[in-house]
């Protein structure tokens, strides 16, 4: 299994990365996303479907858990189970439907769903590093990721 370290300097970096891996996904493709509140998730998530040819605007789906989007190239189901208190509630909403599915999945705070995620999800870990900067991201990827 493939490792990648990188750094961004700001959102456009986070959002170019997330767009060069858009553009590059594969049917079936899921990705984990970590890292804390305003860490750049769904940064990278919107540079995804960026990549992916969306066409609306992507934000976090906080409230409604999970947003499909169909204009791309690919589905696109974006999650964000920060919400979530049990696994019971992914299987009322029908998760399985995307996870294993022919689009592409990306997962905000999918630490807190760990046993739920299939075993070749891709793990993307963003940090902050204050001593570097406001800006500055420290971005770790682990899987087998095209675009990498
Ligand atoms: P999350 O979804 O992880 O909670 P968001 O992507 O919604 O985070 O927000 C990230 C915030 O951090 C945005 O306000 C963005 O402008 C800012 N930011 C600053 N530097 C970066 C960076 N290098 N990558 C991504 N976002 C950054
Ligand atoms: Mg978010």
């Amino acid at each position: 299994m493939s490792s990648y370290y990188l750094e961004t300097r700001d959102p456009a970096e986070t959002y170019a990365l997330g767009k060069r891996l858009g553009a590059a996904a594969v049917p079936g493709e899921v990705i984990a996303l970590t890292g804390d509140l305003g860490a750049g998730k769904t940064a990278f998530a919107q540079g995804f479907a960026g990549g992916l040819g969306v066409q609306e605007p992507v934000t976090s789906p906080t409230f409604t858990i999970q947003q499909l989007y169909e204009s791309g190239r690919l589905p696109l189901c974006h999650f964000d189970v920060y919400r979530i208190e049990e696994p019971e509630e992914m299987e009322e909403i029908g998760y399985e439907d995307a996870f294993y599915g022919d689009g592409v999945t990306l997962i905000e705070w999918a630490d807190l769903i760990e046993e739920l995620l299939p075993p070749d999800t891709v793990r993307i870990e963003i940090r902050r590093n204050p001593a570097k900067g406001d800006t500055f991201r420290e971005i770790t990827i682990t899987g087998d990721v095209p675009g990498l």
